[in-house]
């Protein structure tokens, strides 16, 4: 008898989960399942355009599904609300065990009244935005010339670069070209914690000090420096600034909690911070984004340290363990979930035969985008790329069915 494992969720978590257990139990039929036509979650949508080396992360999780028999199973969402094509308990009745690979999607809100006005917004769905995700293509962020972004973490940093890199900058990216940011001249990044604790990484701050015509500024001495070398880049390139050539600057304040937006007619017009000493600076802007991670509060399911919620149900990457952790850091976690299923699915009675795939194959039929399908999107999107661009994304959901019933018809 075969296995049936489903895995819901394409992006990098759910790749590293079927890869593991891929190793572990050779002979399981493993079927990833993801809501949209094309897989790799985040790597695809999250990580920034101009970052192509960590998106070649995509070239190891395509043999799972070129060598080594794992399915793609796209454009079915698994879930209990609306949109869902069939909901957990039905996908649950079909495989030996599931696995919630889902990711987490919603910015985490700051709480403060006025989150809601024009020009204020989350860094999720402006990175998706700039990464072309069918469903946030409505955001259309319009920044201004004075962006504000709250946030000290490497999402932040990539918004900030992402604002303040010039046009020549994007060669090689898959950045459209038409949404290229060169209206901002004042980039202010403002953080809670103090500076040594501020969480980017050097990588991150020394690609940012490179950019031509950013001007770095410090709103304040950076505290304990010591060997850090992120603060060390920061404080000598805001001393070796050359004004004359300056686009865009961008000031680093640390240790500013927000406390109040200032909204006049539904927009944006400035927000307050507050120190830990109760000092209060207030900085005028057209734009905010706020980059303070995913909302994981929401989440119907939890799993435990292995990622079990219950015995033939686990979770992996971001939906077990919160918006934390870089694409590597999630294949140590999902080796551990893997590792649980195989123990788990040991006990299972032979004779108990779940049908797996083929029942998702018979009920939805040509809805299924296979992974040749993908392939098919893949072509178009390399062939839709703009001069200097390795990739012209294909930005809504029936453009990329289109290209899949285009290969169909051809066949
Ligand atoms: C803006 C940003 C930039 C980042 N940059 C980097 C970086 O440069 N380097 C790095 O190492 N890490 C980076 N990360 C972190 C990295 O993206 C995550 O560690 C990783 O993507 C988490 O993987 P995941 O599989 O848990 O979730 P995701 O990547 O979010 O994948 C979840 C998948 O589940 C699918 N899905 C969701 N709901 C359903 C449903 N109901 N039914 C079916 N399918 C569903 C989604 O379509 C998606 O494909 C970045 C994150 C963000 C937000």
């Amino acid at each position: 008898m075969t296995i049936k494992i489903a895995i819901i969720g394409a992006g990098p978590s759910g790749c590293f989960v079927a890869q593991s257990l891929g190793k572990i139990c050779p002979e399981a039929e493993i079927t990833i399942v993801d809501r949209l036509p094309v897989p790799y979650g985040l790597v695809r949508y999250g990580v920034a355009p101009d970052h192509q080396g960590t998106k070649a992360v995509i070239r190891q999780f395509a043999r799972l599904f070129e060598r080594q028999g794992v399915t793609f199973t796209g454009n079915l969402c698994v879930g209990d609300d609306d949109l869902a094509d069939l909901s957990f308990a039905e996908l649950r009745g079909l495989f030996d065990a599931v696995v919630l690979a889902t990711g987490l999607s919603e910015d985490r809100r700051l709480g403060l009244v006025g989150e809601e006005a024009r020009g204020v917004y989350g860094s999720g769905a402006v990175t998706r935005f700039w990464n072309d995700h069918p469903s946030d293509q409505a955001l259309a962020p319009e920044f201004g010339t004075r962006v504000v972004v709250v946030g000290n973490g490497n999402v932040a940093l990539d918004v900030v670069r992402l604002l303040a890199k010039g046009t020549d900058d994007f060669n090689g990216s898959d950045f459209d070209p038409a949404r290229v940011i060169t209206s901002v001249t004042d980039i202010h990044i403002v953080g809670r914690s103090p500076a040594h604790m501020a969480k980017f990484d050097a990588v991150m701050v020394k690609e940012l000090v490179k950019i031509d015509g950013l001007d770095v500024r410090l709103d304040g001495p950076l505290g304990q420096l010591q060997d850090d070398k992120r603060l060390l880049a920061l404080q000598d390139t805001a001393a070796a600034a050359s004004p004359d050539i300056t686009q865009t600057v961008l000031t680093f304040h640390f240790g500013w909690a927000p406390e109040a937006f200032d909204i006049v007619d539904n927009c944006v017009r400035s927000i307050t911070f507050r120190s830990q000493d109760g000092a209060m600076k207030t900085l005028p802007c057209d734009s905010v984004v706020t980059a303070i991670g995913f909302d994981d509060t929401r989440r119907e399911f939890v799993g435990d340290g292995d990622g079990v919620i219950e015995t033939g149900l686990y979770c992996a990457g971001w939906f077990k363990r919160g918006p934390r952790g870089t694409i590597p850091e999630n294949r140590q976690d999902a080796q551990k979930v893997a590792q649980r299923i195989a123990t788990d699915i040991a006990g299972i009675a032979v004779g108990n035969a779940k049908p797996g795939i083929a029942a998702l194959q018979d009920r939805f039929g040509e809805q299924i985008v296979t992974y040749d399908d993908w392939l098919a999107i893949d072509s178009a999107e390399i062939n839709a790329a703009a001069q200097g661009r390795c990739r012209g994304k294909l930005k809504s959901i029936d453009d990329m069915l289109k290209v899949v019933q285009k290969r169909r018809n051809a066949e």
